[in-house]
C-alpha cells in the first residue's frame, strides 16, 4: 500500500501506534465480567476528563448519532439550536428531522454565537432545550461555552445540548462547574482514536426528561443505557476494540497531565495562527473565539489551495480545503489529539517552501 499522509484535518486524525496495538487485542464478550470491568475503567476515565459525576454514555456510533439521541430524548416543548457554522446548523437538522418543534438563531460563518444574543433569543419562545456546538469545525470558531450556558441557566429552564465533537479531550470542558447536561463527542478528533465510536456525558435532568419521551427510538434510548449501565454494560455489542483503544488513550493522557494535554493544543493553535498572520493570511474565526483544536485561515493572498493541499499531499502531509462554500476562500489546519508541536513545526516548514514555489 502507498504511504498513508500524515492527517492535519479535523478529523479523522493519524492514530497513536500504542492505540493501533490496543486496538487489536483478541476480543471478548460484551456480556461478560472481562468486558464490565473495561466498561467502568473507560466510563470512569471519561467522568474524569469532563469533571462530572454525571452518567457516561460509550455509544458504538458517530457523534452524529449521539447528537440525535441527546435532542430525541428530550425535546418536549421546542429547542432553540445555535448555529454559527455547518455543524451547528446540523443540530437543526436532526431536531427538524426527527420532526420535534425546533427554532434557529443564526449568525454569519466565521462570528461567534454571544451570549448576549442567546439571551435575548431565549425570551422569543419558551424553550426546553438549547443546543450548542462547542467549536464549529467549519469555521474555526470556539464559542464562548461557559458563558452561554451560564445565560441560558439564568434566563430558563433549558436543559443545554453541547456538541464537543471537535474540542472533547483537547479542551478542558468542566461538565458540572459549567452545567452542561449533555456533552457528546465523537473519538476520532481530539480524542485521537479512529472513528467509529462516540462519548457522552448526560445529567440526571437529562435522564429525567427522557422518562415518558415518546418517538425516542430503542438504539439511542437514555433510559436503555441506563438499564444496561446498571449491569456495567452498553445495550448492544460495543465495539471493543474502541474501548481497549479508549482505555489506553486515557492512561495515555494520565501520563501526560491533561492540564498539559490542553496546554500543547493551546500552544500549537498559538503557533499556527501566528505563522499564518505573519504570512500574510488571516484567521477566518472571530477574534478572539479562535479554535484551540484547529485553524481556519482566511486565504487573504488568494494562493491556489488546490496546488498546496496536492504538492502537501506529494510529500506525506494531508490538510483540509476550505468546508462547503469556504472551498478556495479559506484553508484548515487541525492540531489535535497527539499531534505534536515538532510535527506541526515539519509541517509549517514544508507549507512555506511550497508557498515560495508556488510564488
Ligand atoms: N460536530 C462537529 C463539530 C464536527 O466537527 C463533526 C465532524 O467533523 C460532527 C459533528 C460530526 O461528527 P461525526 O461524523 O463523527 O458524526
Amino acid at each position: 500500500m502507498k504511504n498513508v499522509p500524515t492527517l492535519f484535518i479535523p478529523g479523522p486524525v493519524s492514530v497513536h501506534p500504542d492505540l493501533r496495538e490496543a486496538m487489536s487485542k483478541q476480543m471478548i464478550g460484551h456480556r461478560t465480567p472481562e468486558f464490565s470491568d473495561l466498561y467502568w475503567d473507560v466510563f470512569r476515565g471519561v467522568q474524569q476528563v469532563l469533571n462530572t459525576e454525571n452518567r457516561i454514555l460509550l455509544s458504538t456510533s458517530t457523534g452524529t448519532g449521539l447528537m440525535e439521541a441527546a435532542v430525541r430524548n428530550t425535546v418536549k416543548k421546542r429547542c432553540l439550536n445555535l448555529v454559527c457554522g455547518a455543524f451547528s446548523k446540523r443540530w437543526h437538522d436532526i431536531t427538524r428531522g426527527c420532526g420535534l418543534p425546533t427554532d434557529i438563531f443564526e449568525v454569519e460563518w466565521g462570528h461567534a454565537i454571544h451570549p448576549e444574543q442567546v439571551e435575548t433569543v431565549l425570551g422569543q419562545a419558551e424553550y426546553d432545550v438549547v443546543c450548542v456546538t462547542h467549536n464549529e469545525t467549519s469555521t474555526g470558531v470556539m464559542n464562548p461555552l461557559k458563558e452561554i450556558a451560564r445565560v441560558i441557566e439564568d434566563n430558563s429552564d433549558a436543559l443545554i445540548l453541547v456538541d464537543a465533537v471537535s474540542s472533547m479531550a483537547g479542551i478542558d470542558i468542566p461538565v458540572d462547574e459549567w452545567g452542561v447536561d449533555v456533552c457528546l463527542a465523537s473519538v476520532q478528533k481530539a480524542w485521537g482514536l479512529p472513528p467509529g465510536f462516540a462519548v457522552a456525558s448526560v445529567s440526571p435532568e437529562a435522564m429525567e426528561a427522557s422518562n415518558g419521551q415518546q418517538n425516542k427510538g430503542y438504539y439511542f434510548d437514555f433510559e436503555v443505557f441506563e438499564k444496561y449501565y446498571q449491569r456495567g454494560q452498553t445495550p448492544t455489542t460495543a465495539s471493543v476494540p474502541h474501548l481497549y483503544g479508549l482505555q489506553r488513550q486515557l492512561q495515555r493522557m494520565n501520563d501526560e497531565g491533561l492540564a498539559n494535554r490542553y496546554q500543547r493544543h493551546k500552544s500549537m493553535a498559538e503557533r499556527t495562527r501566528s505563522w499564518a498572520l505573519n504570512h500574510g493570511f488571516g484567521l477566518f474565526s472571530e477574534d478572539p473565539y479562535h479554535s484551540q483544536t484547529l485553524t481556519c485561515i482566511d486565504n487573504t493572498p488568494d494562493i491556489d489551495i488546490g496546488q498546496l493541499t496536492g504538492k502537501l499531499l506529494e510529500r506525506g502531509y494531508r490538510i483540509s480545503n476550505g468546508y462547503g462554500a469556504l472551498k478556495g476562500k479559506t484553508f484548515r489546519i487541525a492540531h489535535m489529539g497527539d499531534t505534536q508541536p515538532d510535527a506541526l513545526e515539519e509541517l509549517l516548514t514544508t507549507i512555506d517552501e511550497i508557498l515560495k514555489e508556488l510564488q
